[in-house]
């Protein structure tokens, strides 16, 4: 892509990289950096969650004030277009998250598990910043083919407008360590989303990171 011009030449294996800026180290910013070499610290969680206040597949689902605030504005942006989005994940516990790890590698294995799911502490939906979205129809929900329905079209196009990015695009993992997942958007604001997409669509790259492909030994 266009920023690898630009990127550091060396990558220290077990560092977060050399310039990664303390915003991207606070948990507490909305810019903060989860993957799989930088987790949540352990005990936090995530100020101000409210209600998501969209329509979800189940109740009770929270997000960051503001990043639910730009998800409803995005939904309804979403429903003028015809297109509609529901929510299926947002803020996770923990304890919720290694529940759906532990069953992941029951499920398939563990390197399937970490390729799609996150160890706990390492998940991006404990920062209360990330939406897992899917087709009001449920067409390809949490699979690949998500991308290719008028739903995950719109997403690909409109989600910066409102704020996010979709956190690991088609060929990032090799930086993000994840499979490409067109329904997991990131909560950025909308200037900073702006600046990723600009940037070629990647956090890690974007913001100096380095790559984090694998758990840290
Ligand atoms: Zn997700």
């Amino acid at each position: 892509m266009a920023s690898s011009s630009t990127a550091p030449t060396t990558v220290a294996p077990t560092a977060a990289g050399p310039s990664l800026a303390p915003l991207h180290r606070d948990p507490d910013s909305l810019q903060v950096l989860v993957n799989k070499h930088r987790p949540v610290p352990a005990g936090w969680t995530a100020p101000d969650l409210v209600s998501a206040g969209v329509v979800g597949n189940r109740q009770g689902m929270l997000l960051r004030k503001p990043a639910a605030q730009a998800l409803q504005g995005m939904v309804a942006a979403a429903r003028a277009d015809g297109i509609e989005l529901i929510l299926v994940s947002a803020h996770r516990t923990h304890d919720y998250q290694a529940g759906l790890y532990s069953n992941s590698i029951q499920r398939n294995g563990q390197a399937h598990a970490d390729r799609y799911s996150a160890r706990p502490g390492h998940s991006e939906h404990h920062t209360g910043l990330a939406a897992d979205l899917a087709a009001a129809d449920g067409t390809c929900t949490l699979q690949g083919c998500f991308a290719d329905t008028p739903e995950g079209a719109w997403i690909a196009q409109h989600a910066v407008e409102h704020g996010f990015v979709v956190r690991y695009p088609q060929g990032s993992e090799p930086i993000t360590g994840y499979g490409a997942e067109p329904w997991h958007l990131r909560f950025l604001g909308v200037d900073e989303a702006r600046r990723v997409m600009e940037a070629g669509g990647i956090v890690e790259t974007a913001w100096g990171a380095g790559p984090a492909p694998t758990y840290l030994p």
